[in-house]
């Protein structure tokens, strides 16, 4: 497990690129997550990395000498370190390289930031006991977990085509269906449209195709995690989704952050994994002590709402929700050793989703099916406006940040995703 603190960590560390020691900035110094850049004039993505309100062009400031961050993304854990205290050194007050990097900053907000890196495949988990048994109950009233849900980390194959990077908008989904109150399905667009806050892990190392990966080196192969928005269609869902799970419901479009924040940047905000009792030890293959002892990740987690009408009258938007992905059923090692251990291989840029990251409590649901109860209890926000379900021109910003006495707070940034009226209202049969 990646669980070295060195010098990178130090708190007293600070850099000369001034706003990264604000204390609300999301990237101090200690915290230098990866990301892809392109300027007006670039023809192809760059690799940056975040510091205060800048972006550091790595190949401009000579730390490495190529734009493919999927290679990049493969390097050795120790490899991957060096370049990490390579990019901590050239940033901190004092560097001899002060000008060499200065000349490879660019501020943020004079740039675009696409998807981190070339996504693979793209593995959609369900991590979250309190989703799970909050959508179960909803389901199956008296059977709200299935009987494997200790057992397996459950997951379905998603589509990764249809991923695109924070601040892009899409089209409200049309879709096929059938209201328990219908004889037959009708297409239409979606009536339910939902988020799901999530964490998106990106894989780094991978492996080889027929060798599963233990859990003692289960972290080597991720290169480090990101914020995930899951759109899900929930009408649509709900007559799609037996026998083989979702699939058009959630292929219109799953937003991703533009900030790697590395394995090695979160050694500090690592937890216990524990299961509450009485509840199943995992298989051996899904345990280790390392995972015992810190498997789990102390993420903040937030859900924003801007509706249409806040952005026309000057408001930022109302926080929605809170949770923490340290209270995850599944840690990521378990994710990796577990989708491995039949021999399927993950290459460099896979991406697994989390699942909606719930807290033990209602108000901390991780969608709008947990926080209006299925539509039933529509969320009543501060300027008066209500939502059972997503309408058009809302958009959501989900935000994660990471707090730990004695070290420096680091934050992802943000991930943000607007809803657009459907193309069409109706498609008709010719
Ligand atoms: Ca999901």
């Amino acid at each position: 497990m990646s669980l070295a603190i060195d010098g990178t960590h130090d708190p007293a560390l600070q850099s000369w690129v001034e706003s990264a020691n604000d204390t609300g900035s999301d990237f101090p110094i200690q915290n230098l997550p990866f990301g892809r850049f392109r300027g007006e004039d670039d023809a192809d993505w760059r690799i940056g990395v975040a510091i205060g309100d800048q972006v550091l062009d790595l190949r401009a400031a000579k730390v490495i000498d190529s734009c493919d961050m999927n290679r990049l993304m493969r390097l050795l854990p120790e490899v991957r370190r060096s370049v990490r205290q390579a990019i901590s050194e050239g940033l901190r007050v004092g560097s001899t390289q002060q000008n060499t990097f200065k000349a490879a900053l660019r501020p943020q907000s004079e740039v675009e930031l696409g998807l981190p890196c070339q996504i693979g495949d793209y593995t959609d988990f369900y991590t979250s006991v309190h989703h799970a048994t909050t959508i179960g109950k909803q389901l199956r009233p008296d059977n709200p977990l299935l009987p494997n849900y200790k057992w397996i980390p459950i997951g379905y194959h998603g589509r990764a085509s249809s991923i695109v990077p924070s601040g892009q908008s899409f089209r409200r989904p049309i879709g096929q269906t059938k209201a328990a109150d219908q004889a037959v399905p009708s297409l239409g667009p979606c009536r339910r449209l939902d988020y799901e806050l999530e964490i998106g892990v990106l894989i780094g190392r991978p492996n080889v195709l027929g060798e599963s990966i233990a859990m003692a080196s289960a972290e080597d192969h991720v290169f480090g995690v990101g914020l995930f928005n899951d759109w899900s269609a929930r009408d649509i869902q709900a007559w799609e989704y037996q026998p083989l799970g979702p699939f058009l419901s959630k292929n219109f479009a799953s937003t991703l952050s533009p900030w790697m924040v590395t394995v090695d940047a979160l050694a500090p905000f690592r937890a216990p994994f524990s299961r509450p009792e009485g509840d199943p030890e995992p298989l051996d293959y899904l345990q280790s002590t390392a995972n015992r002892e810190q498997g789990a990740f102390n993420i903040e987690l937030e859900v924003w709402l801007q509706t249409e009408r806040m952005r026309q009258e000057g408001h930022p938007g109302e926080r929605i929700s809170q949770s923490n992905y340290r209270d995850a059923y599944w840690t990521v090692a378990q994710l990796v050793a577990h989708h491995t251990v039949n021999g399927c291989n993950l290459r460099a840029g896979d991406l697994f989703g989390s699942g909606t990251l719930s807290g033990p409590n209602p108000e901390q649901g991780g969608s709008l099916m947990e926080l209006s109860v299925g539509g039933k209890q529509p969320l009543h926000l501060t300027n008066g406006e209500t939502r059972s379900w997503l309408e058009d021109g809302d958009s959501i910003v989900l935000r994660g940040y990471c707090q730990q006495e004695g070290f420096r707070r680091i934050g992802f940034g943000e991930c943000r995703g607007t809803v657009l009226p459907a193309a069409v209202s109706e498609r008709k049969a010719p």
